[in-house]
């Protein structure tokens, strides 16, 4: 295997346009191969791959499809640094490896993504209060004590707790930090059973200054985990060390301890600030033209976002042209038609059920206490307005009610959306949500 020619350009240009400590760190231990009709691009550990692939593994192709006049298939691989050491040739100004920086080094062993910072998280309405919160945390630890970040998928709970990681590790690169997703935590928990353990988790883990937990829903029946979690959290809020959790729902057993903060889904124009924030980090050009587009027609979550975006830079890239209008939509051309035939009476029950934190069954149900019933003539209204079915098709798609109860509803609502100005934001919201 060699490197190709064309990968010292690559590095030249990625030189000028990033800062000489984002070169060092992200770019400059890359090494990039031949292999087979493709290239192989090699990192020396999975957070700069991911880090680099996130980033700029759409502008790498297109440098590799101008250099060789074809795309080319990149893949990724993590060193496998006892086996394959760097090659000689490639030993030049570019290719040295640099010891890593301490705080790098203490943030793998924390479990910190290094691309997850207060920086990189675009703000809006939507996260406003949970990214104040983080970052007051983050610059006075225990201040909020716990910090409780609630949102649904994909909607920057895993960034902005890694961000506040990230930024204390920065402050004190001696805190002991520990990042781990709930999924984790419950393997340490079964591993420490296995080898009769204990002592040691419990040791770990009580020695911790800032513990960072991840989608705590995953406690979720399992009691033994969720009685250890409880020890191991009040031992560390009684030792004054902080304590960050996430769920992707509401915490009511929670609530009332320290400070709880949501992430709400965000509106077009914070959509379209995320996208034009990521294009930049990689380097892409992102018409506002285009990033509105895409920020209409994808509003469900910020990954769904991202994941739109890469397709059409994938796609242009592959195709070997710029990114436009007409690319954008040929892209997503598969997206949106799937999200066109999406706009069912379920998927409005359960956005509206989700926004107002309440069951899917609920629309069904009996229940009247106004908690239920207003949301429930929410979606009645909604469906009413979003779908052709008529009044009884609508009632009976709401546990059989009557096309009467329909009609009062859709009257209510519009009744409400003139008056309260809180029920027109959240059905104008919910509108954006679905529509097309
Ligand atoms: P969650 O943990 O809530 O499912 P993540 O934190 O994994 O969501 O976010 C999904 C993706 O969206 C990540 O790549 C993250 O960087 C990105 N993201 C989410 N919110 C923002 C934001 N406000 N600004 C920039 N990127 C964001
Ligand atoms: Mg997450």
């Amino acid at each position: 295997m060699s490197t190709p020619a064309f990968w010292q350009s690559c590095l030249e240009s990625f030189q000028r346009e990033l800062t000489q400590q984002q070169f060092n760190t992200w770019i400059r231990p890359l090494r990039l191969e031949l292999a087979g009709e493709g290239l192989c691009l090699i990192a020396p550990n999975r957070f700069v791959l991911q880090w680099v692939k996130d980033r700029f593994a759409g502008r790498i192709e297109e440098l590799a499809a101008v250099a060789v006049g074809r795309p080319l298939r990149l893949a990724f691989v993590v060193a496998d640094a006892a086996v394959r050491p760097a090659p000689a040739s490639a030993a030049t100004l570019l290719a040295a490896p640099e010891p890593k920086p301490v705080a790098a080094r203490r943030g793998e062993q924390a479990s910190l993504n290094p691309g997850f910072t207060f920086d990189t998280f675009v703000s809006g309405k939507a996260n406003q209060l949970a990214r104040a919160g983080g970052l007051q945390v983050a610059e006075h630890p225990t201040s909020y004590n716990p910090l409780f970040v609630y949102g649904g998928v994909g909607l920057g709970k895993t960034h902005l707790i890694q961000a506040i990681g990230n930024h204390i590790l920065e402050n004190n690169p001696n805190a002991r930090i520990r990042y781990i997703h709930a999924e984790t935590y419950v393997s340490d928990v079964v591993r420490a059973y296995q080898h009769k353990a204990f002592d040691d988790f419990k040791r770990h883990y009580r020695s911790l200054d800032l513990l960072l937990i991840d989608d705590i829903q995953f406690f979720s029946g399992k009691s033994r985990t969720q009685e250890e979690f409880f020890y191991l959290f009040n031992t560390l809020i009684e030792a004054h060390k902080q304590v960050v959790i996430t769920c992707d729902t509401y915490p009511k057993e929670i609530a009332g301890w320290g400070l709880t903060v949501a992430l709400e889904p965000p509106e077009l124009e914070m959509r379209v600030a995320i996208l034009l924030s990521k294009a930049a980090q990689t380097g892409m050009k992102l018409d506002e033209q285009v990033a509105f587009f895409i920020a209409k027609h994808i509003r469900s979550n910020v990954r769904e976002l991202e994941g739109a975006l890469k397709r059409v830079t994938a796609y242009s890239s592959f195709h070997g042209q710029e990114v436009s209008l007409t690319v954008a939509k040929d892209a997503l051309r598969d997206l949106l038609a799937v999200q066109n035939r999406q706009i069912s009476i379920e998927n409005i029950q359960k956005t509206v059920a989700d926004y107002y934190k309440i069951r899917v069954s609920d629309m069904h149900s009996k229940k009247r206490s106004r908690a239920i019933a207003r949301p429930r003539q929410v979606a009645m209204a909604l469906a009413k307005e979003l779908t052709q079915l008529s009044l009884p098709e609508i009632g009976s798609n709401f546990g059989g009610r009557d096309h009467t109860t329909v009609l009062h509803a859709c009257r209510q609502i519009a009744k409400l959306r003139d008056s309260l100005p809180e029920m027109s934001h959240d059905v104008n919201f919910l509108l954006q949500v679905l529509r097309n």
